[in-house]
């Protein structure tokens, strides 16, 4: 595509990006959804993998975290968009591993989709920053900043940030790494800790959201590992590609 070379465009996006997620505290009134792992399926290899939340949890986090991400950047106060960002958005998640029996994907051998995850409805809001960035909460959350759609040149572009994003919620990511950092006993904060640095909107994102510490929540920021990004970059792509957009 000839925009700033699809290339240099994903990595600023990668590089931006964070993942949130929520957990509840020992002493919290949610649910506990700290403790051991357990045995899901990978709805995009269809192989069992251990997680540290289930697809329930996971939902679970994103619903309670995405006030909170609201709070914090605002709402873009623009229906129309928001309406495209979810229009594309849903012709994302139609061919994506997180639903099954669309016509594009017929013939792919895909493993089946759990019901449960085919009725988790996927929500995408764009987020009033002039910050370019893209963040997928577990469970069905995707968020673009106005800064993001700002630096988009096509549609096509859009389709695979979008899907990029998709990517992470489909391979649960934010479980996956959440289940390594209870195996390691390190808890989620010292994996953060641990991970690599967090950027200042991360971070920003963090002190905003600590306030909330009163509800027995805790922000943890997770950066994914470079696995992680490159599968959710070939999903992306996919997934964009599968959409009827040119990808490439
Ligand atoms: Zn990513």
């Amino acid at each position: 595509m000839a925009f700033f070379t699809s290339r240099s465009f994903v990595f600023h996006v990668k590089r931006a990006a964070v993942a949130l997620a929520l957990v509840a505290t020992a002493t919290g009134s949610g649910a506990a959804l700290t403790g051991c792992g357990t045995v899901s399926k990978d709805f995009v290899t269809g192989n069992d993998r251990a997680l540290g939340y289930t697809w329930a949890q996971q939902v679970q986090i994103g619903r309670e975290s995405d006030p909170q991400i609201l709070a914090q950047f605002g709402a873009y106060p623009n229906e129309s968009l928001e309406q495209y960002v979810n229009r594309i958005g849903q012709k994302i998640v139609a061919v994506s591993h997180l639903r099954s029996g669309n016509p594009a994907t017929v013939g792919l051998n895909r493993p089946a989709v759990p019901s449960d995850v085919q009725n988790t409805p996927v929500t995408f809001r764009v987020l009033d920053s002039p910050i370019i960035n893209a963040m997928a909460l577990p469970g069905g959350y995707i968020y673009v900043t106005r800064g993001l759609l700002a630096n988009l040149e096509n549609e096509a572009q859009l389709a695979v940030v979008l899907g990029h994003e998709v990517g992470h919620v489909a391979r649960q990511h934010a479980a996956r790494q959440a289940y390594q950092a209870q195996r390691a006993q390190l808890g989620l904060i010292g994996a953060m800790i641990a991970g690599s640095v967090i950027g200042g909107t991360a971070g920003q994102v963090a002190n905003a959201l600590g306030q909330y510490g009163g509800q027995g929540l805790q922000l943890l920021l997770l950066k994914y590992g470079r696995d992680a990004e490159e599968e959710s970059d070939r999903l992306g792509v996919e997934y964009a590609s599968l959409a009827g957009y040119d990808a490439s």
